[in-house]
């Protein structure tokens, strides 16, 4: 079966590359799978995870937003924010899920879509985190 270049690059570091068969991305026009010889594209991405096929197996990525660009020679995924399930502090997403939950309760307009991104990002942080394991 033939395979791709899968890069993900955040302002920080990069956090991923390996030649893959698949990968599966939340774009803001919904789901999106991509494989070998896809046609040029570009998308922003929600909040979300990314699910990578290879080799038989499956793994999430947790993204925080950013852009997906499909290249002829590879896809980059140029991402806010990107942990790999073993690099997620679980405690820290709970804390920042609890302290988002607590803004939420009595929101300042002016800050009530940032603690709802915030939301987004701890809930698909704990999510990713915790399938570490399969
Ligand atoms: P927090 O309030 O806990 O800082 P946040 O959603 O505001 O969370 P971001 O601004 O999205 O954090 O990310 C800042 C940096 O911290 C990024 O490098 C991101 O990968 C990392 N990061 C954030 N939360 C976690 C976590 N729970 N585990 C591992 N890395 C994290």
């Amino acid at each position: 079966m033939s395979t791709f270049r899968l890069e993900i690059v955040t302002p920080e570091r990069k956090v991923y590359e390996q030649d893959i068969d698949m990968v599966i991305v939340e774009g803001v026009e919904g789901q999106l799978g991509i494989l070998p010889h896809h046609i040029p594209l570009l998308t922003a991405l929600r909040i979300g995870p990314l699910r990578i096929k290879k080799d038989g197996t499956e793994e999430e990525v947790a993204v925080g937003g950013g852009f997906m660009e499909v290249r002829k020679d590879k896809v980059v995924i140029l991402a806010e924010t990107a942990e790999l399930p073993e690099d997620i502090d679980i405690d820290r997403a709970e804390e920042a899920r609890r302290r988002a939950e607590r803004y939420l309760l009595h929101p300042d307009e002016h800050d009530q879509v940032r603690a709802e991104m915030a939301l987004q990002r701890a809930i698909n942080r704990i999510k990713v985190g915790s399938h570490r394991h399969g």
